[in-house]
C-alpha cells in the first residue's frame, strides 16, 4: 500500500496498549530488512531516517526506496523525520513526501520550542502528515548531538500538546541514545503520570539496550511509540564483519550485503514482538486472508 501517516497506527496502539516499532534506517538492506520483518509479522512500522543519514544520502533517496518498497507491502509503512532540527529541513521533508516528521525543539526553553514546533505542524497538518514533538531532553548522542538527560513535566507536556497541536510527543523519562555506559535512572512511572494529561500517543527515544521487559513496562503505562536504532546499526555491521571475516576476498556487495540484510530482519522481528505489534497492521484487502481478528 501507500505510504501512510503514523495517525491511525498510533491512536489503536495507544488505545490497545502495544506500540508501534519505529527503526531507523541507513541504506536500502535496511529499508528491504523493516518492511520484510513487518509483513513477516503482519505490523505497521515506522521507518525513520535523522539529519545525519539524509547527509550521507538525501532525503528523496530514502523516500524513493521506501515508497517502491512499501507499494508492494500489504501492510502499513510509515516513513518519519527523526529529529528534524529545523523548520527548513521539516519542510523539505514534508515536499519529498514523508509522511511523518519529528521537530525535535527539546533543547530549547518551553516557548522556544512551542514557537520552533508549531509552524511545522502549521503546514504538515494540511498534508496529511504527522506530527512528532519532543519535550524533556533524551540523554546521550542522537546522530550529531550530544545531549543530557532530563525529565518531562506534567504540566508542560499538556501545554506544549494543546498549543502546538503534535500528533504525538517524544517524552523524557531517563533514557539514552546510544548504548549504555550505566544503567539508567528510568521513570517509568512518570509515563502512567504523563499519560492522564497528555493526550496524544507518547514515544520512547533511546532504548537500545534497557532490558526487554523495562521496554514492555514503558508501553504497558503508554507509550506507543518506541524507536530503535543503535542496536539495528550493530546488527548490520556485525554481520558484515563475520561475513567478511569468514571470506575476506569477496568482491560483490551484495554477498556481505544480505548478511547485514538478514541480521537487521532478525533484530526488527524481536524487537516488535518486544513492541507488541505483530498482527496489528490493517492489511490491503488482496492480502488480508489469515489477518488475525
Ligand atoms: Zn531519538
Amino acid at each position: 500500500m501507500p505510504l501512510i501517516n503514523t495517525e491511525s497506527m498510533l491512536k489503536r496502539a495507544r488505545e490497545g496498549g502495544w506500540a508501534v516499532g519505529a527503526f531507523n534506517a541507513e541504506n536500502m538492506e535496511m529499508i528491504q530488512a523493516v518492511i520484510e520483518a513487518a509483513e513477516e509479522l503482519k505490523a505497521p512500522v515506522i521507518i525513520q531516517t535523522t539529519p545525519g543519514t539524509l547527509k550521507y544520502g538525501s532525503l528523496d533517496l530514502y523516500f524513493a526506496i521506501a515508497l517502491t518498497r512499501a507499494k508492494k507491502s500489504p501492510v502499513e509503512v510509515s516513513i518519519h523525520l527523526d529529529h528534524g532540527d529545523t523548520f527548513s529541513l521539516a519542510a523539505q521533508a514534508l515536499r519529498t513526501g514523508y509522511t511523518s516528521i519529528m521537530i525535535d525543539g527539546s533543547k530549547l526553553p518551553l516557548g522556544e520550542n512551542i514557537a520552533l514546533t508549531e509552524p511545522v505542524v502549521k503546514i504538515c497538518e494540511p498534508n496529511g502528515v504527522s506530527v512528532e514533538g519532543e519535550l524533556g531532553k533524551v540523554g546521550g548522542k542522537e546522530d550529531d548531538q550530544e545531549g543530557g538527560a532530563g525529565y518531562t513535566d506534567t504540566e508542560e507536556a499538556a501545554e506544549f500538546v494543546q498549543k502546538t497541536g503534535v500528533n504525538s510527543l517524544a517524552v523524557g523519562v531517563g533514557t539514552a541514545h546510544g548504548v549504555y555506559k550505566e544503567t539508567p535512572v528510568l521513570k517509568a512511572e512518570l509515563i502512567s503520570v504523563l499519560r492522564e494529561t497528555v493526550t496524544v500517543p507518547m514515544v520512547l527515544h533511546g532504548a537500545s539496550g534497557l532490558a526487554d521487559e523495562v521496554v514492555m513496562d514503558c508501553i504497558s503505562r503508554g507509550i506507543a511509540k518506541v524507536n530503535f536504532a543503535t542496536e539495528l546499526r550493530i546488527a548490520y555491521t556485525g554481520a558484515v564483519q563475520k561475513y567478511l571475516s569468514g571470506d575476506p576476498g569477496v568482491p560483490d556487495p551484495k554477498k556481505y550485503g544480505a548478511a547485514g540484510r538478514d541480521a537487521v530482519r532478525a533484530k526488527v522481528i524481536e524487537k516488535m514482538r518486544i513492541c507488541g505489534c505483530a498482527g496489528k497492521s490493517i492489511l490491503t484487502p488482496e492480502c488480508a486472508g489469515g489477518y488475525p481478528a
